[in-house]
């Protein structure tokens, strides 16, 4: 046996690897095939491959070593798979220990060919994949869309070119981060639903690096991992901005007035009828006023066009400034404008509207070196009463603007209703309240006093201070027909005032007179309820020397749901100058609990309502009874007004209310009665 030094064997195995690895074809069989001889050492050896071995691969060994000689022939297999042979020949003689060298040498070539294989097959397939990828990220790229991905959570997960150019963001700056950085601020909200639904296409804002918002349309589709499951979002993305403003100028040719810009016709019956549908499901009142200027005819005649198109657009800035953002004003044609309002609690609030615009106009307009005056003739319909539907409503505020027109002839201070009532209704309102404004310089204002009584002690403890109007022809008018409209019109500030200076004149006189003192409360409206109210009564309590024991100030709960903090800060205020505040017609309003107790309140005063029904009423009963044990509870006084009978003073009693007040003890007396009563009777016995 030819024997072969182990650092040949390694030698050899280390050769084969090296083969495989490096060559290739003639040359990695011409190199094995030298192995082969080597590690036999023979003087004839080759390897054939097992291509060329064709349909050979079982033809003998014949067929390789030529027939007068000795030799091996090996077969090159693994795993079932053939790769080719090995033959050796030409030495003397071939034992069974050569035959396991050759064969040994066939095992690690097969194992290490295969090996190769692999390598190079999952070389090539990677680099497949790369190219794929490559070409898919290119068509992203070049795709003019943006293109972008992202997670379930809303994280993007990839960003293409186009996404790049669209927002200004690389992709090293986008990836990983929330996508709502893109967001507008109002829609930052990510929508679940669009993980579910995908596939929608919408028009979005966003924003861009530059902090530019611009529109985009679009679309998305959902994300799936390679099971299939939701996996996140592609959103495909295009800029429409331009498309979006050709639309908005297509929208302002069709609906806005080119002169003032306002809109028009069109634009408002649309908004009318809007309105209406809202109005409607929030029971809501509304009115239409059809404005027409007067004069305006003859001065574009004689000056002119140009000079009549800017007095107009200067009468439409004049209307816009005078109205509050929601209320909507439109010009019609011509002279004609008109006006929507759509939160009206009662439709005579129409008139107070009708007259802001007509004030708008007392003040001339400078056009050219021309001094130009004009007025307004207004008509107005009211919703729901005349009419449910733009059009009718328009067209019957056309019909009273006509009337208007005529009635006033010439004057510019013309509005009319279409409804007869309502107009009935509106000069009787207008009458009235012109005559207050005379009420207030003529001196027809007076105060009633209601006194008010401790139950447990039976004394007089108070008194509130009731206005009333003595009007020259109409007689004696109730508070209730005339506080409304001071409210509406704004006169109840100096109507307010006059009550303050009025009741601090007379509780100074009772101080003079030697009375003692008792609290005069003034009632005081949530329109006075104003950060100077404070320095007001301060100033006024200064004036006539009065203890601010004297007085107390009856707010009601409407006050109360304004600005809470303001609210509480006033309160605050008038509470360290020492006069007390109670809470009138509590029950009525809508006081959350949690609030009361954070005002610096004195007292609770259950609302006559409530009052009335006890003691048949139960609920009744247990609204006055609930209301005095939340007053215990907080620390406040309770008194119930409109006290008429002897139940209810028992029941009243029963249930622990500190004072009274109410006909069973004294109706609201004038001065003079009501002195004379206290000295007689609700004085107690010295
Ligand atoms: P209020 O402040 O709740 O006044 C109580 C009203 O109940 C008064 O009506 C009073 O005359 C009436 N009254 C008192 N006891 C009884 C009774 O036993 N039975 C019945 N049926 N009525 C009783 P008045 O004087 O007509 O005043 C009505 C409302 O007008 C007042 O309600 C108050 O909210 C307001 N008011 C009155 N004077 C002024 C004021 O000077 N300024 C302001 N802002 N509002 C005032
Ligand atoms: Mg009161
Ligand atoms: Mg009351």
């Amino acid at each position: 046996m030819f024997l072969r030094p182990p650092t040949d064997i390694i030698s050899s195995s280390v050769a084969l690897c090296e083969a495989v690895m490096h060559m290739r074809g003639d040359f990695l069989a011409e190199e094995l095939g030298r192995l082969a001889r080597n590690l036999l050492g023979s003087p004839f050896g080759s390897y054939v491959a097992q291509d060329s071995l064709g349909g050979a691969a079982d033809a003998d060994a014949g067929e390789l070593i030529p027939t007068n000689l000795e030799g091996l022939v090996q077969d090159i297999v693994c795993n079932g798979q053939h790769y080719g042979r090995y033959a050796v020949w030409g030495r003397p003689i071939y034992d069974a220990g050569d035959r396991q060298h050759l064969a040994s040498l066939a095992t690690l070539t097969a194992n290490l060919l295969q090996m190769h294989m692999l390598a190079l097959r999952t070389t090539h397939a990677y680099a497949d994949i790369e190219r794929q990828l490559s070409h898919q990220t290119q068509i992203l790229d070049q795709i003019n869309e943006s293109v972008l991905t992202m997670d379930q959570t809303g994280y993007i997960t990839s960003w293409n070119t186009g996404a790049e150019r669209l927002f200004g963001y690389t992709a090293l700056e986008a990836v990983g981060r929330s996508i709502l950085f893109l967001y507008v601020d109002e829609d930052t909200a990510f929508h679940d639903a669009f993980m579910e639904q995908g596939g929608q296409v919408m028009e979005v804002r966003r924003r861009k690096k530059s902090g530019d918002i611009f529109w985009a349309s679009m679309s998305l589709a959902p994300l799936k991992d390679v099971h299939g499951r939701p996996a996140g979002l592609i959103a495909y993305l295009s800029d429409i901005t331009e498309r979006k403003r050709t639309e908005e100028k297509l929208h302002e040719l069709a609906y806005r007035d080119a002169l003032t810009s306002l809109p028009n016709r069109a634009l408002l019956t649309k908004l009318l009828d809007q309105s209406m549908a809202v109005a409607q499901r929030n029971e809501a009142n509304g009115c239409v006023l059809f404005i027409d200027l007067n004069r305006f005819k003859p001065i574009n005649n004689a000056l002119g066009r140009r000079i009549g198109d800017e007095l107009l657009r200067q009468v439409a800035q004049r209307f816009r400034a005078a109205l509050r953002e929601q209320d909507v004003v439109a010009r019609l044609s011509g002279d004609e404008f008109a006006v929507g309002l759509f939160d009206l609690h009662q439709h005579f609030e129409a008139t107070t509207v009708a007259r802001k615009l007509q004030a708008a106009l007392v003040e001339p307009f400078m056009i050219e070196g021309h001094h130009l005056r004009v007025g307004a003739s207004i008509g107005i319909s009211v919703y729901p009463q005349d009419g449910a539907d733009a059009e009718t409503l328009l067209r019957l505020a056309d019909i009273a603007m006509a009337r208007a027109k005529q009635g006033g002839s010439g004057d510019d201070e013309s509005v009319a209703f279409y409804s007869r009532e309502m107009n009935q209704d509106m000069q009787e309102r207008m009458r009235l309240e012109s005559d207050l404004r005379h009420a207030l310089q003529n001196g027809e204002l007076l105060l009633h006093y209601q006194p008010k009584f401790e139950i447990g002690s039976n004394s007089m403890v108070g008194a509130e201070a009731l206005v009333r109007w003595l009007h020259p022809q109409r007689g004696l008018i109730a508070p209730a027909d005339f506080i409304p409209l001071a409210e509406s019109t704004g006169l109840i500030v100096q109507l307010g005032e006059w009550v303050l200076e009025e009741a601090c004149t007379q509780a100074a006189q009772w101080m003079r007179a030697g009375l003692p003192p008792f609290r005069l409360a003034v009632n005081v409206s949530a329109r006075e309820f104003s950060p100077s109210l404070p320095s007001r009564v301060a100033a006024t309590l200064d004036r006539h020397g009065l203890a601010p024991c004297w007085l107390e100030l009856e707010i009601t709960e409407s006050t109360l749901m304004r600005d809470i903090e303001r609210v509480i800060d006033i309160m605050d205020q008038i509470t360290a100058l020492g006069v007390t505040l109670s809470l009138d017609d509590f029950g009525t309003g809508y006081s959350s609990l949690s609030y009361l107790k954070r005002f610096p309140i004195d007292t609770l005063k259950i609302d006559r309502s409530f009052t009335t029904g006890i003691p048949e009423d139960g609920n009744d009963c247990a609204i006055a009874s609930t209301i005095i044990s939340i007053g215990q509870q907080l620390g406040h006084r309770v008194i119930a007004e409109g006290v008429e009978t002897a139940e209810q003073l028992e029941f009243l009693r029963g249930a622990g209310c500190d004072e009274v007040q109410g006909y069973l003890f004294s109706k609201p007396l004038a001065a003079l009665p009501f002195e004379q009563a206290l000295r007689e009777s609700w004085l107690p016995e010295r």
